[in-house]
């Protein structure tokens, strides 16, 4: 896959003093509904109305989307209102049917992108369009997997791709509805620095009151467009309504959110800083995280202990660690020393759990 793109300059065909914005709701529910919100985000930044036709649901029974008469619905309210339209395509009859009513943006939806199957099959019904498609990422944390539905369309040769991030399915709760794994993406960007990424924060929160804080994350992180789950009546939504904003708020977001793209040296360096230092702060917050994770299980071993009566400290067992983490460091660039007292202090904090779990402050 090259990194050539001309979705990039498509973007810049827009000629936007910001990151793309698309938005529109999570699906199109009645014709009214789509004009209604249409007209609303007619008066925002948004270039690109979103709405769902075929509705992708965990399980069956729920709303699964108006099917094709949606369409002539978005293409009234982009007649009505001058604004791009974009739906989600799962197979060669979507395909057909959107190329048909002129959608301009056609998306994969993340059940789509985890089959090579399903995207080769769209690949091929979409083979040689002009039309922009983005390819949301696959539910599991798999680039290779993202990269690939890519490289398919690539293939077919379908010049305007672009990527989503949405997040990621975990069984651990978090609080998010799909975790953003914000690592994955900086990796993608950094493989593919010209391949536009467009962040979901609707369905990485899944709920409305983290969905700026998402916004601006990506945006601190370079990203090129946002696309919001956007209904003028949110709480009477059909799908996904915990997610939803206004267009109004949506408005509000879009003014406060801080995006970098002035261009003059010093916005340059500023930026440059601010994405790096960005993803410093991802990376901290993970290994925060991860040690979090190590004591937890420090302590079933506490508990294991205590059971069996075993001493906390086991002097072998800590010099084969720091042996082989010493070796893995050097691999990494990190010196010994630095390692040596990294690797105490968390053992430290380790023993310290133990000890509780002994001692019997801690269960
Ligand atoms: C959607 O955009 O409404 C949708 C179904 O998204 P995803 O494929 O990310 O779940
Ligand atoms: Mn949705």
């Amino acid at each position: 896959m090259t990194n050539q793109n001309t979705f990039k300059n498509w973007l810049e065909a827009f000629n936007l003093e910001h990151p793309l914005v698309i938005a529109g709701p999570c699906s199109a529910e009645t014709e009214d509904q789509v004009l209604k919100i249409a007209h609303q985000l007619k008066n925002t930044d948004t270039s690109v109305m979103r709405a769902g036709i075929w509705k992708p649901r965990t399980k069956p029974g729920n709303f699964e989307g108006v099917g094709k008469i949606g369409l002539d619905w978005l293409k009234k309210a982009k007649a009505e209102t001058g604004l791009k339209i974009a739906t989600e395509v799962a197979n060669k009859t979507h395909v057909d049917l959107a190329l048909e009513a002129d959608v301009d943006v056609l998306w994969i939806g993340a059940r789509s992108t985890v089959s090579p199957f399903i995207v080769q099959d769209i690949a091929d019904a979409l083979k040689g369009t002009d039309k922009i498609v983005l390819v949301k990422n696959p539910v599991n944390p798999d680039l290779s997997l993202w990269l690939g539905a890519v490289e398919r369309l690539h293939k077919a040769d379908i010049p305007n791709l672009g990527v989503i991030h949405r997040g990621f399915s975990t069984y651990e709760k978090t609080r998010y509805r799909n975790n953003p794994e914000w690592q994955l993406a900086v990796d993608l960007q950094n493989e593919f620095p010209d391949l536009p990424l467009i962040v979901d924060p609707s369905h990485i929160a899944g709920r409305r009151d983290i969905i700026f804080d998402i916004c601006q994350t990506a945006l601190d992180l370079n990203y090129d467009g946002i696309m919001v789950e956007t209904h003028h009546l949110p709480d009477e939504a059909w799908s996904d309504l915990a997610q939803q904003i206004t267009p109004e708020a949506l408005d509000q977001m879009t003014k406060v959110l801080k995006i970098r793209k002035e261009h003059s040296e010093a916005n340059e360096f500023k930026n440059k800083l601010n994405t790096l230092r960005t993803k410093i702060d991802v990376i901290d917050h993970q290994i925060i995280n991860q040690l979090g994770k190590r004591m937890k299980i420090a302590d079933e071993i506490g508990t294991l202990k205590k059971k069996n009566n075993v001493a906390i400290l086991q002097t072998k067992r800590w010099n084969e660690i720091l042996d082989k983490m010493i070796k893995e460091g050097t691999e990494n660039g990190l010196s010994e020393d630095f390692v040596t007292k990294f690797l105490k202090a968390i053992h430290q904090e380790s023993i310290a759990h133990q000890h509780k779990v002994l001692t019997g402050d801690k269960k």
